[in-house]
C-alpha cells in the first residue's frame, strides 16, 4: 500500500504543475477502508467528533464529515455503513494478566457460587470431569457472596478430590485453597514457617487450614507443573478472542511468564497476533531486559517490551494490603509488604536499575503506607538519575494517604486504577478500613484534579475484562451489592468522556504510546470499536448493556456480532 501512495505521489510530483488536477477526488489515493454515517467519538481534543474515517493500511488517513471522507472511496475500497452507531478508540486495557485470564475462560468458574456447598459441588463435579493427577486451577472464588463470610478449608473439598490437587484463587489473587493433596505435593505442613510476606493460615492446633496468603502461595504454587507451550498458546489464543469480542485492542500484560512472550512472539511471526501487547515481567528479572539494552516501549506496534512489574503489597480483600493504621475489623493486622519490600532497599536496589536502563517502572500498590513508601522510593530514582521522561506507574493506587496526592501528581506517576475493583471492594472497604480511609479510596477524580494521569483497566482475570463494565463502574460507583444506586462516595465519579478518555490515550499515554494510538485521528493506528449505543447520552445504569457490533484492529475487521471471528 505504502507504494500506491509512493506512485501515486511520484506522478503528482513529475506531473507539469499545469495539469495536476486540484480535486480532491483525483489526487487522493483510494482508502483501503471507509466507516461511513458513525457517531465517531475521536478521544482527539482538536476534532472530538466526525462522521466517516478513512484507512489506508493499518492506518487512519482521515476523519471528518461524510462527504469529506466520501473522496477517499475508490473502487477496492470496502465501505462499512455505521449506521449512525458510537465509533470509538479501541479501548487499551493498562492491567491485563493475559495467560490466566485466557486460563480461566476454560476453568472452574466459581466467583458467582453463592454458598460453601455450591462453591465444593463445582469444584468435586470439576474434578470428576479431570484426568488424575491433573491440577484444578483457577476459579477467583469470593467467599463475601456467603453466608457466612467464611475462608474455605480443605475439608470442604478433600473427599471430593482425593486424587486431584486443587488450587483455587481467591478472585483477587492474594490467596488461595489448596487441598490436602496439593499441600503434601508443596510440602506444607504444620511445622512449615509462614514464609516473608505471607500467611498459612491455621487452625486452633497449628494445622494448616488449606487457606494460603499471598507468598504461601507461591510455596504451594512451586509444586504446580507450568503449563505446556501448547496450552499457553490456546490460553493466549482464547484471551485474545474474548478481547476482541469486547472492543479491547491493546492490553499491557503485567507480570507474564517469558514463556507467554516466546508465544505472543510466535504469534507474532505467523500474523495471528491481532490484540496489541505491552508486557511488563516481574522486576524480580530486571537484569535479563537491563542486560540485553531494552528499553521502555521497545518493540513494534503488536508487541513491546520494556517495563517491569513490581510488588509492594497485597490486597484489601485478603487483608493484606499495607496500611499505616491496622484493618478496623482485624486490629491485630494492618497488611504485609511484599516479600520483594523485605528489606526496602532490595526493591529500591532493583528500581534504581531498571531506571538507569531506561524501563519503565510499574508497581502494584494498595494500601497507604505501600503505595507512600513506593512514592519515596519514586522520588529517590529521580534525584538521583535526574530528570527524564519515565512515566513511573502505580498499578492500583486503590487507598491513598491525603498528604500523597500532591506528591503522586508532582513526580507524574501514572495511576493505573481498575474502576471495577471500586464497585466490588465497596460492598466491604468501609467495614474493613473505616469512612476516612474509605473516602481516599479509588479515588479518581481526586487524582484528576490533581492533575494525575489516570490509565484505566480491569486486572483480568481478577475483574472481568468488559469496558462496558468498567465505564460503568467509573461514572456510577454502584457497588455490586446494590447498596449505593447513587455511587459509593459519588464526589469520585467520572464523566463517560473522562472514563473514555483514560481507557483509550490514558492508556496509551502510559505505555509511550499516545502518539501512535488512543485516538481516532489521522496517522494513528486504525484500532476502533463500532457499539450498539452511544455511551454517552444514554443513563448510566445503562453502559453496561452496551454490545461491541465490530472491532478493528490495524483496519482489519477482526471481530464482529453475530459474524465468525476474523
Ligand atoms: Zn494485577
Amino acid at each position: 500500500m505504502q507504494n500506491t501512495i509512493a506512485r501515486r505521489v511520484l506522478a503528482l510530483l513529475l506531473a507539469p504543475v499545469a495539469v495536476v488536477p486540484l480535486n480532491l477526488a483525483q489526487s487522493t489515493p483510494a482508502a483501503d477502508l471507509v466507516i461511513t454515517n458513525a457517531k465517531v467519538w475521536t478521544a482527539d481534543p482538536t476534532h472530538p467528533t466526525a462522521e466517516a474515517v478513512a484507512v489506508l493500511g493499518d492506518r487512519i488517513v482521515a476523519v471528518g464529515s461524510n462527504s469529506e471522507i466520501g473522496a477517499w472511496r475508490g473502487p477496492h475500497t470496502k465501505v462499512i455503513q455505521a449506521e449512525g452507531k458510537l465509533l470509538l478508540p479501541g479501548f487499551n486495557d493498562a492491567h491485563v494478566h493475559f495467560l490466566a485470564g485466557g486460563m480461566q475462560l476454560d476453568s472452574v468458574q466459581l466467583t458467582d457460587a453463592t454458598s460453601k456447598a455450591e462453591f465444593a459441588r463445582r469444584i468435586g463435579e470439576r474434578a470428576r470431569k479431570t484426568p488424575k493427577g491433573e491440577w484444578i486451577l483457577g476459579g477467583d472464588w469470593d467467599e463475601t457472596k456467603w453466608n457466612p463470610q467464611e475462608i474455605p478449608t480443605k475439608e470442604l473439598i478433600d473427599s471430593l478430590t482425593p486424587d486431584t490437587p486443587v488450587f483455587v484463587s481467591r478472585y483477587d489473587g492474594h490467596m488461595v485453597l489448596a487441598n490436602s493433596l496439593a499441600l503434601r505435593l508443596a510440602g506444607i505442613t504444620a511445622r512449615t514457617p509462614d514464609p516473608p510476606g505471607g500467611v498459612i493460615v491455621r487452625d486452633a492446633q497449628g494445622n494448616p487450614t488449606g487457606a494460603l496468603k499471598d507468598a504461601a502461595m507461591d510455596m504451594a504454587a512451586k509444586a504446580i507443573p507450568p503449563p505446556s507451550h501448547d496450552e499457553r498458546r490456546r490460553a493466549i489464543e482464547r484471551a485474545m478472542r474474548h478481547a476482541l469480542s469486547l472492543g479491547v485492542t491493546s492490553v499491557q500484560n503485567m507480570d507474564p511468564d517469558y514463556a507467554d512472550i516466546g508465544v505472543y512472539s510466535e504469534l507474532l511471526e505467523r500474523g495471528e497476533l491481532k490484540v496489541r501487547i505491552y508486557a511488563a515481567p516481574l522486576i524480580t528479572d530486571v537484569d535479563d531486559q537491563a542486560k540485553i539494552g531494552i528499553r521502555h516501549a521497545y518493540g513494534g506496534p503488536f508487541l513491546r517490551l520494556g517495563a517491569v512489574k513490581a510488588f509492594a503489597d497485597g490486597s484489601l480483600g485478603s487483608r493484606t494490603a499495607y496500611f499505616y493504621d491496622p484493618y478496623l475489623d482485624q486490629p491485630s493486622t494492618r497488611g504485609l509488604l511484599s516479600d520483594e519490600m523485605h528489606p526496602i532497599s532490595l526493591m529500591r536496589d532493583r528500581m534504581m536499575k531498571a531506571d538507569a536502563a531506561g524501563l519503565q517502572i510499574c508497581t502494584h500498590a494498595i494500601g497507604d503506607e505501600a503505595i507512600s513508601t513506593i512514592l519515596d522510593l519514586y522520588s529517590e530514582i529521580a534525584q538521583a538519575h535526574g530528570g527524564a521522561d519515565r512515566r513511573f506507574r502505580i498499578e492500583h493506587a486503590q487507598h491513598m494517604a491525603a498528604k500523597d496526592f500532591d506528591r503522586f501528581a508532582q513526580l507524574h506517576v501514572i495511576a493505573s486504577v481498575q474502576p471495577y475493583h471500586a464497585i466490588d471492594d465497596g460492598r466491604f472497604a468501609e467495614a474493613r478500613i473505616g469512612h476516612d480511609r474509605a473516602s481516599r479510596t479509588y479515588a479518581f477524580h481526586t487524582f484528576r484534579d490533581h492533575g494525575v494521569r489516570l490509565a484505566f483497566g480491569t486486572d483480568w482475570d481478577v475483574a472481568p475484562l468488559d469496558p462496558m463494565q468498567t465505564i460503568y463502574a467509573a461514572v456510577t460507583r454502584s457497588t455490586l451489592d446494590g447498596k449505593n444506586p447513587h455511587g459509593w462516595f459519588p464526589e469520585q465519579k467520572l464523566t463517560v468522556e473522562e472514563a473514555v478518555e483514560a481507557y483509550t490515550m490514558g492508556s496509551a499515554y502510559a505505555e509511550f504510546q499516545e502518539n501512535e494510538k488512543g485516538s481516532i485521528a489521522p496517522g494513528k493506528l486504525a484500532d476502533m470499536v463500532l457499539v450498539s449505543q452511544d455511551i454517552f447520552r444514554i443513563t448510566p445504569e445503562s453502559i453496561r448493556a452496551t454490545k461491541v457490533l465490530e472491532t478493528f484492529v490495524g483496519g482489519k475487521l477482526v471481530w464482529e456480532s453475530g459474524g465468525e471471528n476474523k
